[in-house]
């Protein structure tokens, strides 16, 4: 503890760039190299990629199951993204954040617009938004392919997914336009560190 005794309230760090920006990778890393920052894994109704791991990656629901956890008001934030649902469960963030504790995570252009958009004030004053912006069309098309998770067709729908989602950087409070891997998270922690430093963000206990 500090000697004024202050208490920091947690971040909810919302990241968001199209497919192949390296988002999801920048809040693994993040998370796990910082223990002050714990990634929110998303439900989804998209089957599991190869190697992804239920509770890990995603908690990969039915979309039966799915839909009636938005019956009963579980999610933070739900959309349809790719023809598939995702969303960000109450239970993965509101602990951690009442506890000081800062929240990452990986979402679309939708689910951000609704989290900045959402009544509960803690949510409001915790949320710090960044978007991941590839350097061109043909380094995103690269990076797609590179990964091998996707056949043509998901990566043509994946690619028109992205030009639309990329005309909404501008709504996000950073920009990271992306470099190497090494430089685009040492801009993430850069930002992340700031924003803990914020006054506002500090309570004397
Ligand atoms: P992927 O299928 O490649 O894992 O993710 C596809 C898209 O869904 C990505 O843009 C990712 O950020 C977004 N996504 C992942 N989890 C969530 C979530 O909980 N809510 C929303 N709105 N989008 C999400």
């Amino acid at each position: 503890m500090n000697p004024l005794e202050l208490h920091r309230f947690g971040l909810l760090c919302v990241v968001s760039g199209p497919s192949g920006s390296g988002k999801t990778t920048l809040c693994h890393r993040l998370a796990d190299e910082d223990e002050a920052a714990d990634y929110a894994v998303s439900a989804t109704t998209r089957p599991p990629r190869e190697g992804e791991m239920d509770g890990e990656d995603y908690y990969f629901l039915s979309r039966e199951e799915f839909e009636a956890r938005v019956g009963n008001n579980e999610f933070l934030e739900h959309a349809e993204v790719h023809g598939n649902l995702y969303g960000t469960l109450k239970s993965e963030v509101i602990t951690r954040l009442t506890a000081g504790h800062d929240v990452l995570i990986d979402i679309d252009v939708q689910g951000a617009e609704l989290i900045r958009r959402h009544r509960n004030e803690m949510i409001h004053d915790a949320m710090i938004d960044v978007f991941i912006l590839p350097p061109d069309g043909d380094a995103l098309l690269e990076r797609l392919r590179s990964r091998g998770t996707e056949t043509e067709d998901q990566l043509a729908l994946r690619l028109a997914n992205a030009r639309e989602e990329m005309k909404h950087w501008t709504d996000y409070q950073y920009t990271i336009i992306s470099a190497s891997k090494e430089k685009d998270f040492a801009t993430f922690c850069s930002i992340v560190q700031g924003e803990r430093c914020r006054t506002s963000r500090l309570l004397e206990q």
